[in-house]
């Protein structure tokens, strides 16, 4: 879509299928100004997210593509970092050994269940629960000051699991912290091709971020060139439905305003 931003992208760098230039040209072609590449750095060892030995590699291919594309597009750096409570020193020390234009928080664990990409401990406890342990992390890691943005913030609904009643006073009190904390929402458009076919996060928990004055920026979590901006019409759309002129855009953990 022209002029406009992809602030979360992956390659094959981490669980992506294709390499930052592969996707730089095809936000070209789509008429972006400015994308962001977000892998995942995660502290726990896993195959989704980059070997913290490679991260001068990632590092080096983003200011070469930086340098050589920059009359034609914008190109930041983020990454996507798993927030884990009681981790946040080793964290500090991980993102700051980074020269990131910003840093997606996220919380894809529960403990040592990864709920985002296994799904056999749903029912474990009540959904409800689910969403209040869910959310508690999700708070901590806006409150832990190392992140700029809030990754797909109700990620928890991915697999059409949804809270038993009412958790409006859940959501407000999360959205409250990540206001206090002077965090960004992601409207992550990624959410409508998973299993929950809806943004992350929903158009009412989006809502409630305008109601309590958090921005927001815009991304497609893709893991292929052919999802960047997808379903971005839409998108901004509903962003300006809900009231929303502006988006956030980031360098060097600096934010400035975009008109949408
Ligand atoms: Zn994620
Ligand atoms: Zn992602």
């Amino acid at each position: 879509m022209v002029g406009m931003v992809d602030y979360h992208m992956h390659s094959i760098l981490s669980d992506g299928q294709d390499t930052y230039e592969e996707m730089v040209w095809t936000a070209i072609s789509k008429g972006l100004d400015e994308i962001g590449f977000t892998d995942h750095v995660c502290l726990k060892p896993v195959d989704w997210a980059i070997r913290l030995e490679d991260i001068p590699v990632m590092t080096e291919q983003i200011f070469d593509l930086k340098s050589k594309y920059q009359d034609q597009i914008k190109i930041r750096y983020g990454i996507e970092v798993d927030y884990f409570p009681g981790r946040e020193e080793e964290l500090k020390q991980v993102i700051e050994s980074i020269p990131v234009d910003y840093v997606i928080g996220s919380v894809h664990f529960i403990g040592d269940w990864n709920f985002d990409t296994d799904q056999s401990l749903y029912g474990k406890w009540s959904n409800d629960k689910l969403y209040e342990k869910y959310f508690s992390l999700v708070q901590q890691a806006a409150q832990s000051g190392l992140f700029d943005v809030i990754g797909h913030l109700d990620i928890i609904k991915k697999f059409r699991v949804y809270p038993e009643s009412n958790q409006d006073k859940l959501f407000e009190d999360t959205i409250k912290i990540i206001r206090d904390y002077n965090l960004v929402v992601e409207l992550n458009t990624g959410g409508m091709d998973r299993p929950c076919a809806e943004y992350t996060p929903g158009p009412r928990l989006l809502e409630m971020c305008y109601r309590y004055h958090v921005p927001v920026t815009l991304s497609s979590d893709a893991h292929r060139a052919v999802q960047i901006a997808r379903h971005y019409e839409s998108a901004v759309y509903l962003l300006s439905q809900i009231g929303y002129t502006e988006i956030v855009g980031f360098n060097a953990r600096n934010r400035r305003m975009i008109r949408l």
